[in-house]
């Protein structure tokens, strides 16, 4: 969300509540939020600022506060597996992101990764090949950035291995299981200095996506994961939490060069 001021109706709001339970809401006239903590109506939050103190009927807290892509993300509906933002982050610098960038993306999931880019100003053609998940996709996009949005986001039924229909692409973002499948298809859609960035859980997909890319006008190819620790934080007990995520997915990236010799 990027609305400020007081909170509307039509909005989407995070309660959080003294257990630390978040809950995600579309704030609506005359609305109510029903938990086993009692009932919170929306006509109380509506008009009020961010962070304010809300107390159900059963005498519950809770605070009120516009989403940021991570709360959202991780409390939207899912069908798909989404990016986590631990990589979403890396993904947008990596694929460098910026406002008015061409971007092709496949497949696109729940759409937490549209999410990130069209935040960032990206004009993303999108494809997907299953239509449970183009309709998740353009659902949550749509609730996390409203309406306007979709001026920007163009997401159809396709098959990214079949083709790509577009051309003079600044960026190809994949979340598919054969990225190596749209290398060739890559190729021609992108503008020549344009950046190719696919993410793959395993890393027997690095190594496929790697040798295709070797046969391929893209150069620079590179692979990284992304490991992210966080620590806990009380008084003197100040240590790295016990637990961590430890494996989400690589991201491997590379660079349209229009020259060989490749670097
Ligand atoms: N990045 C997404 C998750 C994508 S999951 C997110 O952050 O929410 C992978 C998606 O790729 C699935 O929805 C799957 O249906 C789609 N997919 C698989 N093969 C595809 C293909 N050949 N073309 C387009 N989409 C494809």
């Amino acid at each position: 969300m990027t609305a400020r001021g007081p909170l509307k109706a039509g909005e989407p709001v995070l309660l959080i509540d003294r257990k630390k339970r978040r809950y995600l809401i579309d704030l609506a006239a005359g609305g109510e939020f029903h938990s086993h903590s009692g009932v919170l109506s929306h006509d109380e939050l509506i008009g009020s600022d961010e962070g304010t103190l809300f107390r159900s009927t059963r005498g519950m807290t809770f605070i009120a506060l516009r989403p940021t892509i991570t709360d959202f993300v991780l409390k939207m509906p899912r069908g798909a597996q989404v990016i986590y933002p631990k990589d979403i982050g890396p993904i947008l610098i990596l694929a460098d992101i910026f406002p008015g960038a061409r971007v092709l993306e496949a497949g696109l999931g729940s759409g937490a990764l549209s999410i990130a880019m069209l935040r960032a100003g990206a004009h993303i053609t999108g494809y997907e090949i299953r239509e449970d998940f183009l309709s998740r996709a353009v659902s949550n996009v749509t609730r996390f950035l409203g309406p306007e949005v979709l001026d920007r986001y163009d997401a159809d039924i396709r098959d990214a291995y079949a083709g790509i229909g577009t051309s003079d692409l600044d960026r190809v973002v994949l979340d598919l299981p054969e990225p190596w499948q749209v290398v060739p298809h890559a190729q021609t859609a992108l503008r020549p200095g344009g950046i190719f960035v696919a993410y793959t859980p395993s890393i027997m997909q690095v190594a496929q996506l790697h040798a295709r890319l070797e046969n391929s006008a893209f150069g620079m190819a590179q692979t990284t994961e992304v490991l992210n620790r966080g620590w806990h934080v009380a008084d003197q007990a100040v240590r790295p939490d016990h637990r961590m995520v430890a494996h989400t997915g690589f991201l491997t990236s590379a660079r349209l060069l229009s020259e060989s010799p490749k670097i």
